[in-house]
């Protein structure tokens, strides 16, 4: 590779490597906030905020990725209950880890590499099953959702946060704008990487609407299904719950 590994001893090598991921990690949190000019971190906080996870609660955190939502539900749960932090990709996983534990974080935290589509835990598991920005890169959507209602208890809950389709017209030709001429020179810019940012807002206009994705968790056996917008949908939070 152009990184030159081949020759390095291992323990230097598996340095090299976390290197490569921690920087892949610190490039994915600077393009989330240049992207979002830093609002993503106000949406988790809000979306966390209407969890309503109290003392002593075990809940999931799909697709947890960066640890952004674990950290912040992490106290929450108190010294009582339990995060699981879970994630297809197990680099992800172990930058999320390194990330929470050198914040200090680690009493009430699990880590475990699961796809969304088959959780490996019994029925009736958690309090919340939450997933931020996760969804959307998932194959299966409706095989997810209906395995966050199997593994919720009854009374539990499932959060989504996800982007979603903008609801007021004088922001739709910004936003178009903003996605389509602005992410993929951010991409280029800072990540050398135009065509994912490209892909990103593809994909973003692919993913369910609003009230496609209520409907989506009420064929799963989710009930009570809320949706609240934020930034006029340019991301939402779906909530419902199993009984
Ligand atoms: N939740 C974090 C956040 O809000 O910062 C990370 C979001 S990141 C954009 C998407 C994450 O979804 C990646 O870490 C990826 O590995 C994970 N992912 C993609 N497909 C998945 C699947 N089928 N099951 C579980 N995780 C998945």
């Amino acid at each position: 590779t152009h990184f030159g590994y081949r020759d390095v001893p291992v323990a230097q090598k598996q340095k090299l490597v976390g290197e490569v991921f921690s920087s892949v990690a610190a490039k994915y949190d600077l393009m989330n906030d240049l992207m979002s000019f830093g609002i993503h971190r106000l949406w988790k906080r809000h979306f966390v905020g209407i969890a309503g996870i109290r003392a002593g609660d075990r809940v999931l955190d799909l697709a947890g990725g960066t640890g952004d939502i674990a950290a912040l539900m992490l106290p929450k749960v108190g010294a009582t209950g339990e995060v699981v932090l879970g994630d297809i990709n197990a680099s992800m996983l172990r930058v999320g880890r390194d990330r929470l534990t050198d914040r200090g974080l680690v009493q009430g935290l699990r880590y475990a590499q699961m796809n969304a589509e088959a959780l490996p835990f019994p029925d009736r598991t958690f309090d919340a099953v939450t997933i931020a920005f996760g969804l959307r890169n998932v194959t299966d959507k409706q095989r997810a959702l209906e395995e966050m209602h199997r593994v919720l208890k009854i009374g539990g809950k499932a959060l989504i946060l996800e982007f979603s389709a903008v609801k007021l017209e004088w922001l739709k030709p910004l936003y178009d704008l903003h996605s389509f001429q602005v992410l993929p020179r951010l991409g280029q810019l800072f990540a050398q990487d135009a065509d994912s940012y490209r892909y990103l807002a593809e994909s973003i206009r692919k993913h369910p609407d609003q009230e496609t994705l209520a409907g989506m968790m009420e064929q799963a056996g989710l009930v009570k299904v809320e949706v609240r917008n934020l930034s006029g949908g340019i991301v939402a939070i779906h909530r419902g719950y199993r009984v």
